[in-house]
This record gives C-alpha cells, sequence and structure tokens, in this order.
C-alpha cells in the first residue's frame, strides 16, 4: 500500500506562497512516486490556482459545510469542490475544539462527501487528560463509530483516517512509533467492524501529531502507519520534501 504524505497548512500561506510551494516542490519530485501518494491541503483560495499547477501533487479541502447550497454565509459545499479536489478532511480536532463541530455535525459530513464521491479522511484523537485515565480506544472508538453511523460502504472506494492525539498536535511531543503502530491495529479492527474486511484492510491509517524528517523515517516503517498528516513540517518546502523521500525509501 503507498503511504499518503498529507500536508495540512491550516490558515497559512497566501495565494503567492502556495503557487511558489507546489511550483518547486513538483519540480523535486523528478522521479515517479513509487510508494507515496502526495496530498496537500490549501486554504480554499489557493485551490483553484494550484490545480493546473499539481501533475504528482494532489489536492484536499481542509473543510466544507455538509449543505449543497444556501444561507450559510462565509462556508464552501462539496458542490463547488467537484472537480478541484481528491480529499476532504473531516473532523480536524482543530474543527472539534475552536469552531465547536459536534459528532452529528461530522458524520453529516461524512455521509455528504460519500455521496459525493470524496475520499474523506477521518480525523481522530484523544486529549491528554483522555489518554491519562486510560481511556484513548474507547474515545477513539466512539469516534469512528458516530462519523461513520449510516453511511452506505457499498459506495465507499477508499477509507482514510488520521489518528491525530490532540496533545501531539504541534507541541512537539509525539506518541513513539510502537505505542502508534498498537493504536492503529486497534482503529484498523473498530473500522473491520463498522465497514467489513474488505475496505478495513485496505484503509489508510495516517499518524499526525508533530511529525518532522527526523522521526519520519520510523513512523513510516511501521506496517499499520499508512501516512503521515503535517502541520508544522508541512510549511517548509524542504522538510516536506524530506519526508516525501522518507516514505519513498522506506520500501525499497
Ligand atoms: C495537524 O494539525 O494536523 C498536525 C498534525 O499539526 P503538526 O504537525 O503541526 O503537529
Amino acid at each position: 500500500m503507498k503511504k499518503i504524505i498529507a500536508a495540512n497548512w491550516k490558515m497559512n500561506k497566501n495565494i503567492d506562497e502556495a503557487l511558489s510551494f507546489v511550483n518547486i516542490l513538483e519540480s523535486k519530485l523528478t522521479e515517479e512516486l513509487q510508494n507515496s501518494e502526495v496530498l496537500i491541503y490549501p486554504p480554499f483560495v489557493s485551490i483553484y490556482p494550484l490545480k493546473d499547477l499539481c501533475s504528482k501533487v494532489k489536492l484536499g479541502a481542509q473543510n466544507f459545510y455538509y449543505k449543497e447550497k444556501g444561507a450559510f454565509t462565509g462556508e464552501i459545499s462539496t458542490l463547488m469542490l467537484k472537480g478541484l479536489v481528491d480529499f476532504v478532511l473531516i473532523g480536524h480536532s482543530e474543527r472539534r475544539h475552536i469552531f465547536n463541530e459536534s459528532l452529528d455535525l461530522i458524520n453529516k459530513k461524512v455521509l455528504v462527501a460519500v455521496e459525493n464521491d470524496f475520499s474523506s479522511m477521518l480525523c481522530i484523537g484523544e486529549s491528554l487528560e483522555e489518554k491519562e485515565s486510560g481511556k484513548t480506544i474507547k474515545v477513539l472508538k466512539e469516534q469512528l463509530e458516530t462519523a461513520y453511523k449510516d453511511v452506505d460502504f457499498n459506495k465507499v472506494k477508499r477509507l482514510s483516517v488520521a489518528y491525530e492525539p490532540i496533545w501531539a498536535i504541534g507541541t512537539g511531543r509525539v506518541a513513539g512509533a510502537e505505542e502508534i503502530e498498537d493504536i492503529h491495529k486497534e482503529i484498523r479492527v473498530q473500522l473491520k467492524k463498522i465497514a467489513g474486511k474488505a475496505l478495513s484492510d485496505e484503509a489508510h491509517i495516517l499518524y499526525g501529531g508533530s511529525v518532522k524528517p527526523s522521526n519520519s523515517k520510523e513512523l513510516l516503517s511501521k506496517e499499520n502507519i499508512n501516512g503521515l498528516l503535517i502541520g508544522g513540517a508541512s510549511l517548509q518546502i524542504n522538510d516536506f520534501f524530506d519526508i516525501i523521500q522518507n516514505s519513498e525509501k522506506i520500501n525499497k
């Protein structure tokens, strides 16, 4: 299975900066990618201008609203994203906590993404308090079950889940690779119960939280870490490129 190396730019980079980054990245990716899918989640305004520049790089949307159109000031729908992005990010902890997105809203977004044929990347993760009180698996299970409620898995082509422990996002604190591998195995067990064997066997389970070039190799060497979702380090072209190169080397 190819590893997904995904950049979550959050609210960073204007259009010029985004174009320049992708220009350089595309020119550095001289060889055909063998082991990796490279994906960028830019801010909305850069998606359209980036589209023509991308040949090896895929694009995703950091967010969207679940209604198709109407009086929802400031929102973007999946209808508007059609043809522009392959992936949509759902349930990032910043959306859950800063923008108060509920389990129910996240479920509605997953349902709409499936109906509109987008690959959804569902972010799940526990807080430090939940981790310290031994609730990690319980929390992840609940997040998965509620997000995928009523989904018609016959319509789902591929599943991707990003495990992002909240205490590791932007903090420099990374969970140990072994610990993450064990959690990813458990996530796959839960996915099997929810979505069936075929989809869960093929599901990409990514890790996110303070990934850097220096820790990416070990993380990517694990069988059940099928990719990385990268915030801070994805803003620097050299760091992001180094992580892609580490991914390319991993199965060789
Ligand atoms: C993220 O927010 O998805 C993330 C993983 O951020 P960082 O890499 O900066 O911890």
